[in-house]
């Protein structure tokens, strides 16, 4: 029997190469549904590739669009637009696994979904763990919901832990997450208020969507998924630690009570972690070249500099304070990182939203989506009033 598979973000970076690697095995799966935020033509040409059963648009403009070229085409994809289509193509009966890799807290409900059917749940949304945080995991628990990890350094930390988990908190010293250091590793940080969102969109070694392009640059990517990391291994914040590693070969590290170190390597290619939690615990192929290793040059590491990075740090105080702070963190990360991108605010600038919304917010009474959502909404109003203070 295929699997099928709901791609949520189907059109951004790991959307695109989701469907690569579906594509070179379509005797094992097959696409249920797909989504989007805009990109209607895009979307069309995937629905005439894969021929979805539901394909789902952000808004009504855009799914009538869609509805219209699909008819034209004479496609039989089903298109909806609502608050809860999202919810209902991740949590489908007949869907086996969900690819989570709409960017930002906006996936967060859809993840929820498909966590309460207890789907096989496939995790590149950081930004919907670093805001759900326990409740995510409850609900994964609670479920029976396999959750895999999509994100490579964590992908890499999962295929690197012993697979009793009971043994994590015994056998493990630390987690160690690597990082590229991204396009301004080495830039005078007295010059951090130049950057243009194109410098900071032109990461090293990938291509992605721009959110995450500019977290890179800001390292609160890493800061994000040493959250991530907390809620996905159960390990206390002090037990995760961030090692730069330019050329991304090395993608993370298990260290061990004995003090041995276990990684996983590869090209930097997110079809390798893609791949890997569509098949797990099989392996498949992902259309990623193997690296050639007359060919590496150097494996390099270093310490992140807390000048060039003020927000890396911002992780490990917000797993510690109040539950909830991470959410506030998250959400005032997103609206900077907006304010950036329409040259609304400076490149340095994000990390002073990002502290003013912390300073200016304490959650509390954390139990439901609905309190993480009117918690996400307050952040991102105080974080919107912290950006026009500091408008260019
Ligand atoms: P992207 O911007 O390229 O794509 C985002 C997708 O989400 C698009 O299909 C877009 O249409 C959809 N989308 C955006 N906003 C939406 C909304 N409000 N409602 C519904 N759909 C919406 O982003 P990406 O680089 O593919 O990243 C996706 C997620 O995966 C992010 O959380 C990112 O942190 C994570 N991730 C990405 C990479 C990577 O290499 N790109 C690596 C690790 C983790
Ligand atoms: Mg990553």
């Amino acid at each position: 029997m295929k699997q099928k598979i709901t791609v949520l973000g189907s059109t951004g970076s790991i959307g695109t190469n989701t469907l690569d690697v579906v594509a070179r095995h379509r005797d094992q799966y097959e696409i249920f549904a797909l989504s989007a935020a805009t990109q209607v033509d895009l979307m069309l040409r995937q629905c005439a590739e894969f021929s979805p059963r539901f394909a789902v648009m952000a808004s009504r403009p855009h799914a009538q669009l869609l509805a219209e070229k699909i008819k034209q085409n004479g496609l039989a994809t089903q298109v909806l637009q609502a608050q809860d289509a999202l919810e209902k193509i991740a949590s489908h009966p007949e869907v086996d696994a969900v690819m989570a890799a709409i960017v930002g807290a906006a996936g967060l409900a859809p993840c929820l979904a498909a966590a309460q059917a207890g789907k096989r749940l496939l995790l590149a949304n950081k930004e919907a763990l670093v805001v759900g945080g326990a409740l995510f995991m409850d609900t994964v628990r609670r479920n029976g919901a396999t959750l895999l990890p999509i994100d490579s350094e964590h992908s890499a930390i999962f295929q690197c832990l012993p697979e009793d988990r009971t043994s994590w908190a015994r056998r493990v010293d630390s987690l160690l997450l690597t990082a590229s250091g991204g396009p301004f590793r080495q830039r005078d940080p007295a010059t951090l208020s130049e950057i243009t969102p194109e410098q900071a969109c032109a990461h090293p070694n990938f291509s992605m969507g721009r959110k995450i392009s500019v977290d890179s640059a800001t390292m609160m990517n890493k800061a994000l998924e040493v959250i991530e990391a907390r809620w996905l291994f159960d390990m206390p914040p002090e037990k995760i630690k961030v090692v730069i590693h330019p050329q991304q070969i090395v993608h993370s590290m298990v260290q061990f009570t004995d003090a041995s170190v276990l990684a996983q390597l590869g090209t930097p290619d997110m079809r390798v972690p893609i791949a890997c939690g569509l098949a797990w615990p099989e392996r498949i192929a992902s259309g990623a070249p193997v690296l050639d290793f007359a060919k590496l040059a150097a494996l390099t590491f270093e310490e992140a500099d807390a000048r060039r990075f003020p927000g890396l740090h911002l992780s490990w105080q917000a797993l510690q304070a109040a539950e909830g702070t991470t959410t506030v963190l998250n959400a005032a990360n997103e609206v900077a990182v907006a304010a950036f991108l329409e040259r609304r605010l400076s490149f340095d600038r994000i990390h002073a939203v990002n502290l003013q919304t912390l300073e200016s917010l304490v959650p509390s009474d954390i139990h439901s989506l609905g309190d993480l959502m009117s918690l996400d909404a307050q952040a991102r109003a105080a974080a919107q009033d912290a950006a026009r203070r500091w408008c260019l």
